[in-house]
């Protein structure tokens, strides 16, 4: 009895040990099998993405080529950034170019003339492409006052802006294909650095056709300016028609106050410049400009007019929201568009019509720059030897 009951406890504990190596085994054999479960499952997941990415980077490659063949002539040097994600739709063609209607500036002057970059794009994918505007390596400035030995310092290279491309369809977004210049004249001002403020805030760059202002504040916004990376050109020292248009020597006299003050602020002197006015000015006739012009040509100066206007300086009181639209509407008419707005402690609702201009042109895929040696030059009125 005494021997049975030790015999049945024994193999009830036999028992026991056997069941719990079992359930060990199993357990072992689980936490073998699932991650070689696992990586079976990566591993063909693995395969077939690449798969998928070879399709794309094939259908990229043709896509490349298509563009390439139609945009030869693409007028932006800088265009082309490579990147390798593959663009989801080979066969998406750039917005249509609209045609472009006769210019109407309010001056009546000839705007447009020169607006006829059919800008293609030479590369696009999945997200957008970086473009670098004035890829020549040219720098906004060079000249010099009054000696042209010397090399300037060159001013901050500018940023890349992109070419927008919808990331859920991989479409070109509506206005991809246009490039727009917004000038502001008459700066700086008290509303310099919110103007600032909000293009870095949209990370876009823009001209600012700047005059001659004296004092420590106004020579920080010069190099505020020039620092971010927007484009300067001059707009002459004191913008008093009734003194600069009088003679080519008074042009000189008031020219070469306005290249010091920047060269004294921001260490070059920009080679653009915007007459006040415009080419077309109230004072000035076609003819009776030419002087003025050939002594900016012989200076190596390029000279900008606009072909866009936002009115706010048309003597309209516009609101904040019209401002905007009369600067969408023109853009909407337009491939390239150079764009007059003004700096002035008076146009503080050009600055607000920014709030609603900057977000809408990027929603709607316009390219946002500063002029550089490439962009092609809207004027009024050309140089005599041109016409
Ligand atoms: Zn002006």
């Amino acid at each position: 009895m005494n021997e049975y009951g030790r015999e049945t406890s024994k193999r009830a504990r036999n028992e026991k040990v056997r069941r719990a190596r079992e359930q060990f085994m199993m357990l072992v054999l689980l936490l073998a099998l699932v991650p070689t479960i696992l990586c079976i499952i990566l591993f063909s997941k693995q395969a077939r993405l690449k798969g998928d990415i070879e399709a794309l980077e094939q259908k990229l490659k043709r896509y490349e080529l298509q563009n390439n063949s139609t945009g030869g002539g693409s007028p932006n040097p800088g265009a082309g950034t490579e990147n390798p994600t593959p663009f989801p739709s080979p066969t998406t063609t750039p917005a249509a170019t609209p045609t472009e209607p006769a210019a109407a500036p309010t001056q009546g002057a000839a705007a447009g003339e020169e607006d006829s970059s059919d800008v293609i794009l030479s590369s696009i994918d999945g997200r957008p492409v970086t473009v670098t505007p004035g890829a020549d390596g040219k720098p906004i400035g060079g000249t010099q006052p009054e000696d042209n030995t010397e090399p300037f310092a060159t001013p901050t290279p500018f940023p890349t802006p992109t070419i927008a491309v919808d990331p859920k369809t991989g479409e070109l977004l509506p206005w991809a294909n246009k490039k727009v210049y917004i000038t502001f004249d008459d700066g700086p001002s008290k509303n310099t650095d919110e103007l600032l403020d909000l293009l870095s805030e949209y990370g876009v760059k823009a001209t600012f056709f700047v005059i001659g202002h004296e004092g420590e504040d106004y020579a920080r916004l010069y190099k505020r300016i020039a620092e971010e990376g927007h484009a300067i050109g001059m707009h002459s020292y004191s913008h008093d028609y009734g003194k600069i248009y009088k003679s080519v020597e008074d042009f000189e006299k008031d020219f070469t106050k306005i290249s010091n003050l920047l060269y004294d602020t921001i260490g070059y002197v920009p080679d653009l410049y915007r007459f006040p006015g415009g080419s077309s000015n109230s004072k000035c006739k076609a003819l009776t400009i030419q002087p003025f012009i050939s002594f900016l040509l012989e200076r190596d100066m390029r000279y900008f007019d606009w072909n866009v206007e936002n009115g706010d300086a048309t003597g309209k009181s516009y609101t904040v929201e019209e401002l905007a639209q009369n600067l969408l509407d023109g853009v909407e008419k337009k491939t390239t568009s150079v764009v007059l707005c003004h700096d002035t402690n008076a146009k503080g609702k050009t600055l607000e019509s920014m709030k609603i201009v900057l977000p809408t042109l990027i929603e709607k895929g316009a390219q946002i720059l500063p002029i550089t040696a490439d962009t092609p030059m809207i004027r009024h009125v050309k140089p005599a030897q041109e016409e």
